[in-house]
């Protein structure tokens, strides 16, 4: 080795350096690769955050995400989307795989202990979905009777499902989309998640399913980052500001909400950081 020319060093050199490089890109993107911004959201949730079959993405969340991301820098072809499901957000965050998350993510003091929030960009309410034809489902008590309850593993109504009713027989999937799949085949009676997340659901088949009862919590929508990123927590806050303050937010939830039947309430005032 010592013998080899100068050139031949240098090409090395290169080599080392190219291979280095996707690396170093990765490494120090915190939540970017390259020149990239990673922003999480769901991937099938109808009218939040939805992957279309093009390959485009849609959805509230999606345009809450875009509109930040616009307002942090990056246009719409400077972002990656990485699917965040409900058990995995923290995660996402903590290890920097993602800049942050919009991704029908309720502001809890569990969730705060690991992520920060900016929010609330939007206020909903846990609620049940049932086929179209179920009569003997009215709420949350009458699941105790034998009723198989689907939601999914790491969210908020999973929780209170098992804190306030023990009775049901709960079962947890890793997407909404698994669940409403298997409500329309009858492998179980009833759905619980967000109101807003179920009318996306039933306004995507329109006359299979029903929403029953009334919203039996509260769940105020954040967008995570990291714990202690202040600086980005107050970007993201004076973004989702503007965007209420301008009437993009409430086009935004009549174009995505609007046909799912939902009335956009006034835009929820945002918590300091
Ligand atoms: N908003 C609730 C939560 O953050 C339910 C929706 C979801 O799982 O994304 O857990």
């Amino acid at each position: 080795m010592p013998t080899l020319p100068r050139l031949s060093w240098r090409l090395v050199g290169a080599a080392a350096l190219a291979v280095a490089l996707p690396f170093a890109a990765t490494a120090c993107g915190g939540g970017g690769s390259g020149d990239k911004l990673v922003i999480g959201t769901k991937f099938d949730q109808p009218g939040l955050g939805l992957k279309n079959p093009d390959g485009t993405m849609s959805g509230f969340d999606v345009d809450v995400a875009k509109y930040v991301a616009k307002e942090l820098g990056y246009p719409e072809d400077k972002i990656e989307w990485k699917e965040s499901p409900s058990s995995q957000r923290e995660n996402l965050i903590q290890n920097g795989q993602v800049k942050y998350i919009v991704a029908t993510y309720s502001i809890t003091d569990s969730r705060k202990e690991k992520v920060d929030f900016a929010g609330p960009y939007l206020v909903t309410g846990q609620s049940l979905l049932v086929r179209a034809d179920n009569s003997d489902i009215t709420g949350a008590e009458s699941l105790q009777n034998n009723k198989k309850l689907c939601s999914v593993s790491g969210s908020t109504p999973a929780q209170r499902i098992k804190d306030k009713y023990p009775g049901v027989q709960l079962q947890q999937y890793d997407t909404y989309s698994a669940c409403v799949e298997a409500l329309k085949n009858g492998a179980i009676d009833a759905v619980t998640t967000d109101e807003v997340i179920l009318a996306g659901y039933a306004a995507q088949s329109p006359g299979a399913f029903k929403i029953v009862g009334q919203p039996f919590s509260e769940e105020r929508y954040g967008i995570g980052l990291k714990k202690g990123d202040k600086e980005l927590c107050t970007k993201i806050t004076d973004a989702v500001k503007k965007m209420e303050a301008d009437g993009s937010w409430k086009a935004a939830f009549d174009k995505n909400l609007g046909p799912a039947g939902i009335t956009a309430p006034a835009p929820p005032a945002l918590d300091g950081c």
